[in-house]
């Protein structure tokens, strides 16, 4: 053999993709007649392109059926759009045969929107599956109520409807900063995402039923009942999520935190006992664990996980 096998390997690739010149051609062709092993190389590199060219055909294969169940499933909103409209079309002649004009049919349109929100919209919207329809679910829902308030001359709908969103909120969230569009702009913060959102419409809820009450010593006393309650949550979220201990010092730091907080309130309670009866609302200072107890177990356990635990390094 004229040329050794490592010089034709490196030419092998040129001549497979027939880019080298002329002359290494030649020289390729002559020592392949000769070397089987730099034919058997060749070979290979031929099946790699084979097996490219399988990976391409098979995800082509996949695009087009994802694009004939993207035009069913349009087809099957779109039919299911006509069904449900059947019974709105019946609702808006019968309501206007009655009555005056449009009344309860704008409730038949909204519960009809309801359900349309989980049947249709994941049928028909392309892109953002998931939050699309949980949107859409939320807002109809919303809508629902307002008709049904108005309808019926209430003055409530701000209590159902805060509610309602603080606990779409609660259950939707989770599944929501997960996928797009949002978990584009949360990235990392997913948990923090969260609890903000709960948090805020949470507050909402509160505020919303502390007007509808109309009594002025709701805000003292709600708030007094539910803010230490959402601070231990935070504390509990900071504490588990963003510090790098192991598991047995975040459950003691969580354990000396509610100790804490307990602590708090029972020197609220005690300090304020005159305006906190004013307001209804008085803690049991009579915790049978007096809350330095609590603080002092959790801080053990954080310190004997400290000491004996491996600090793998909780995530960023
Ligand atoms: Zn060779």
């Amino acid at each position: 053999m004229k040329y050794n096998c490592d010089l034709i390997s490196d030419l092998l690739p040129l001549y497979k993709d027939e880019i080298c010149s002329e002359a290494s051609r030649k020289i390729v062709e002559e020592h392949l007649a000769e070397c089987p092993d730099c034919k058997k190389m060749l070979d290979s590199l031929n099946d790699i392109t084979i097996d490219e060219k399988i990976v391409k055909e098979k995800e082509e294969v996949i695009g087009t059926q994802a694009k004939f169940f993207k035009r069913k499933s349009a087809l099957a909103g779109s039919i299911i759009g006509l069904i449900f409209s059947i019974p709105i079309l019946v609702c808006l002649i019968v309501n206007l045969a009655t009555g005056a004009g449009l009344t309860w049919f704008f409730i038949v349109l909204a519960g009809i929107l309801v359900a349309a929100s989980l049947i249709i919209v994941p049928l028909m919207v392309r892109e953002n599956k998931m939050f699309m329809t949980m949107v859409s679910f939320t807002a109809s829902v919303v809508l629902l109520l307002g008709v049904i308030c108005i309808y019926s001359g209430g003055n409530w709908f701000l209590v159902p409807a805060s509610a309602t969103l603080f606990g779409l909120t609660m259950l939707f969230s989770p599944f929501i900063v997960s996928r797009r569009p949002v978990n584009a702009y949360v990235k990392n913060h997913k948990g923090l995402a969260i609890m903000c959102a709960d948090t805020a419409t949470f507050v909402l809820m509160m505020l919303a039923i502390g007007f509808y009450a109309g009594m002025r010593e709701f805000f003292p006393m709600a708030f007094a009942v539910s803010m230490p309650l959402v601070a231990m949550a935070w504390a509990f979220f900071a504490i588990i999520r963003y510090l790098r201990f192991n598991a047995c010092v975040k459950t003691g730091l969580c354990i000396a935190s509610a100790g804490a907080l307990s602590g708090v309130l029972a020197t609220l309670a005690s300090s304020a006992e005159a305006s906190m009866s004013v307001t209804g609302v008085t803690y049991s200072s009579g915790v049978s664990v007096p809350p330095i107890a609590i603080v002092a177990v959790g801080l053990a356990i954080a310190g004997i996980g400290f000491l004996v635990g491996k600090n793998k390094g909780g995530k960023k």
